[in-house]
């Protein structure tokens, strides 16, 4: 009884599935060796950080009001700082979300009569009311920030001409979105975004280069600092908060941009010096010591998911071999009721809320109902395993995490159980 085929076979998969699955991974460990690498490496730059600033236990002492003179606050900026390569840090719970730390990150950095570029097309969702792209009350715009896009050439690459007709003497800050999010063009790695900001710093060396580093951290073995950028920005209950941080963002680049970012988020003359971390020290260290590791867990589950369901025939992106810059994966189902079906499967894998059938929903700031399927410790986690995707054509799932590679392998074919269960394969 201690064969894993019965193990499985209690969570309702049947021996089809189960085979399947075998034979697709099989195919995968070349792959799934070099992600172990490059864990390894992350994970020795993350425990060498750690080192270099002497973490101690005193560090996850809890503290509370003003918070001045925080310990461990200040050292895991410090670790931060070094295992990202940057001067300076600001990795807070204040800095609720990673709109919230993009928001802090750009008024920080940007003043009236400034303008923000961004040369890689539309942004993320949540930063178009940040920006002033759709009105919104005390967006960017209403500060007298103005924006200018460019977008990537039909083939995905950056449309340099335009880039160097959108600079103006104006543009102060370049933003740069290193994962896709949910939008269809491809993700950037981080070669690529280092030839961006070369070409943008050769034309005005004072542009401030910004990535937005969300799903991307850990997932290569350099990050974008090394390649130019002034500052990165990210959210803990993503990648870098290895799935324990409960809350938190960070924004982690030059003194100076760090600096004026800080003065944001408490007030200015105040900056880093004040913001208690409310004991929550223990988890940002540790969730940062496991994220590499965490964040290999969730590319095998990704990158198996779309060799499982492109053997069956569907379209998945990124497909089932291109190298991989982000932990999202999407997969066209083409048809409402398999969509449902895969995020069940999703959902009855999770170890929270497992018994729960999620249902598409009406979602504000979507135009079409939404499903989604989580059962996370962390409220809207997305290192942890979950999936959701629009009531819409092309019926396409996006899911992404896991914060062990075996959840997410159990997750991914359960999606597909479900889907065979409702006869729609
Ligand atoms: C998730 C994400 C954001 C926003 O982070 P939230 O924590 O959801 O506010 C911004 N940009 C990208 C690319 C993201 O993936």
């Amino acid at each position: 009884m201690s064969d894993l085929n019965n193990i499985y076979a209690e969570f309702g998969i049947s021996q089809k599935v189960v085979d399947l699955s075998e034979k697709v991974l099989s195919s995968l460990e070349e792959r799934f060796l070099e992600i172990d690498k490059n864990a390894e490496f992350n994970q020795m730059k993350v425990l060498a950080a750690m080192q270099k600033h002497k973490v101690s236990d005193i560090h996850f002492a809890a503290t509370t009001g003003y918070g001045y003179n925080d310990l461990g606050r200040d050292v895991l900026e410090d670790v931060y700082a070094t295992a990202f390569k940057a001067e300076a840090a600001l990795v807070r719970p204040q800095l609720v979300s990673g709109t919230h730390a993009l928001h802090v990150a750009l008024s920080g950095n940007l003043r009236p009569g400034d303008e923000l570029l961004s040369p890689v097309g539309k942004p993320y969702d949540t930063l178009e009311e940040v920006i002033g792209i759709r009105d919104s009350r005390g967006s960017l715009r209403e500060y007298g920030v103005t924006y200018s896009q460019v977008d990537l050439l039909p083939d995905g690459s950056f449309d340099f001409e335009g880039i160097r007709k959108a600079i103006n003497e104006k543009t102060k800050l370049v933003t740069i979105q290193r994962s896709k999010g949910y939008a269809t063009r491809k993700t950037l790695s981080v070669e690529q975004i280092g030839e961006l900001i070369k070409f943008v710093k050769s034309i005005n060396p004072n542009i401030i280069c910004m990535v937005d580093n969300c799903y991307g951290e850990f997932v290569e073995r350099i990050e974008p600092i090394e390649v130019g950028a002034d500052m990165i920005v990210g959210s803990l209950i993503k990648n870098p908060g290895g799935g324990l941080a409960p809350i938190g963002g960070y924004i982690v680049g030059t003194k100076e941009c760090v600096d004026n970012a800080s003065y944001r988020l408490s007030a200015p003359g105040l900056g880093k010096e004040i913001g208690a971390s409310l004991g929550m020290n223990t988890s940002m260290f540790q969730g940062f010591f496991l994220s590499p590791t965490v964040v290999a867990g969730a590319l095998k589950g990704a990158i198996f998911a779309a060799n499982l369901y492109e053997s069956l025939g569907f379209d998945c992106h990124p497909n089932a071999t291109e190298p991989r810059f982000d932990i999202i994966q999407e997969i066209t189902l083409r048809d409402p009721k398999a969509l449902c079906a895969f995020c069940e499967g999703i959902q009855a894998a999770a170890p929270v809320d497992s018994y729960v059938k999620p249902e598409p929903w009406a979602m504000p700031g979507y135009d079409s109902d939404v499903i989604m399927a989580a059962g996370a410790f962390v409220g809207g986690s997305s290192i942890e395993l979950s999936a959701d995707g629009p009531m819409k054509e092309p019926y396409s799932v996006f899911f992404q995490g896991g914060l062990t590679w075996y959840h997410a392998k159990l997750g991914i074919m359960l999606s597909l159980q479900k889907i065979y269960d409702a006869g729609l394969l």
